[in-house]
């Protein structure tokens, strides 16, 4: 068994490691199953993703010591922050054991990584306060729209947003603050909700995030006609809410904040689309079965469980890694509209972590 408390960091990279464009690894998002219990029609789009559809085989799910040892060598190479997502990752069975290994990390300067979860928060009333307990620190909680109606037509379900509702509001007793909302927005579908959203979750303490639909994975169809522009939404908004533009909190920042003028709360908008924000992504992805991907539009990853079963040390494992990162180049969004975007195939959402 290798003794991972030895690890150091790879001679020939200084942190934070730097990719190729001077952006740093600062996050990493990990998804951890591939499976999922809605099926959003961007997203998973139930003609493609039916019952025949074939899962990931148990074996090739890391195992939760896999991710952990990964997610350690991450830290050490400078990632503050870990996003547990997937497919659902309530659905992952004992999550909240993978939420503690993970919260005792350290980074190189001694502080706990900022845990968070990306959650459909179908599974969330009931464990909320077992993920609080065992060290979450953050959620953000996907919600389409008000009405069972919207959100059928956009989970392609029959869930209650009732039973989502409920979700969030054991996350707040819970004390994972600030819980954040993602409604994505899509033209003709849910976008007649977008002030009724605002209106229900001003005055909450949740912070509400509205994401471009976006042409991730090469399954759901994506029109540039379905794409309501952040600048649109927030037009909308302010008719009934005026709104004033906030700072980011933090270089790098994916949302833009926006708070009411009378005091109502935050918003945000996630314009990945018509303001692309490649120049400061600081992320990267490990896939279910543990391949790393640069870039959310990547066609393929560097596989990392291959060598970590086949009994690398962690001195090698964070070189393939920090290799990769100083490789990277990639900036899809801002190059979507020209040629050099092409047509390369992409990998799913689900598989490598929205
Ligand atoms: N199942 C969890 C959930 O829905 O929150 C976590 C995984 S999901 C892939 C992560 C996030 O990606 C969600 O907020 C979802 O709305 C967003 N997403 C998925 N497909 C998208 C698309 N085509 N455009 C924009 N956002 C998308
Ligand atoms: Fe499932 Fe999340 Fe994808 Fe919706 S967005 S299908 S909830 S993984
Ligand atoms: Fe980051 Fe790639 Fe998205 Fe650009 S397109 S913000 S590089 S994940």
């Amino acid at each position: 068994m290798a003794d991972h408390r030895n690890f150091e960091v790879p001679r020939d990279y200084a942190l934070p490691l730097q990719d190729r464009l001077q952006r740093p690894l600062r996050d990493l998002r990990i998804s951890v199953t591939d499976r999922c219990n809605l099926r959003c029609t961007y997203c998973m789009p139930r003609e493609v993703f039916d019952d025949n559809h074939p899962h990931l085989a148990r074996n090739a799910l890391l195992t939760f010591e896999e991710i952990e040892r990964l997610a350690r060598l991450f830290v050490s190479l400078g990632v503050n922050k870990i996003r547990l997502t997937g497919g659902e990752p309530l659905l992952r069975r004992g999550i909240e054991r993978l939420v503690e290994k993970l919260a005792r990390l350290q980074t190189p300067d001694g502080a706990a990584p900022e845990i968070a979860l990306t959650t459909n928060a179908v599974l969330l009333a009931r464990k909320a306060q077992a993920l609080k307990d065992a060290g979450l620190n953050r959620v953000t909680v996907s919600l389409d729209g008000l009405s069972d109606a919207t959100f059928r037509r956009m989970s392609d379900s029959d869930v209650p947003v009732s039973a989502v509702l409920a979700g969030i509001e054991a996350a707040q007793a819970a004390g994972l603050k600030p819980v954040k909302v993602n409604m994505v927005v899509k033209r003709g579908v849910n976008e007649h909700e977008i002030a009724a959203m605002a209106a229900h979750f001003r005055h909450s303490g949740i912070v509400l995030r509205f994401i471009e639909y976006m042409d991730v994975g090469s399954s759901n169809g994506w029109r540039m006609d379905d794409v309501v522009p952040a600048r649109e939404i927030l037009d909308r908004i302010a008719k009934s809410f005026p709104l004033q533009q906030l700072d980011a909190n933090y270089s790098g920042e994916v949302a833009e904040r926006w708070r009411y003028a009378d005091g109502g709360g935050e918003i945000g908008v996630i314009a990945s689309v018509t303001q692309a924000f490649c120049h400061a992504c600081s992320r990267a992805r490990l896939s279910t079965d543990g391949k790393l991907h640069n870039c959310l539009f990547a066609s393929d990853g560097l596989d990392l469980r291959g060598p970590l079963r086949d009994g690398a040390g962690d001195g090698t494992l964070a070189n393939l890694i920090a290799d990769s990162w100083s490789k990277r180049d990639d900036r899809y969004s801002q190059l979507r509209h020209t040629a050099s975007a092409g047509t390369h195939s992409k990998v799913e959402m689900f598989y490598i972590g929205g």
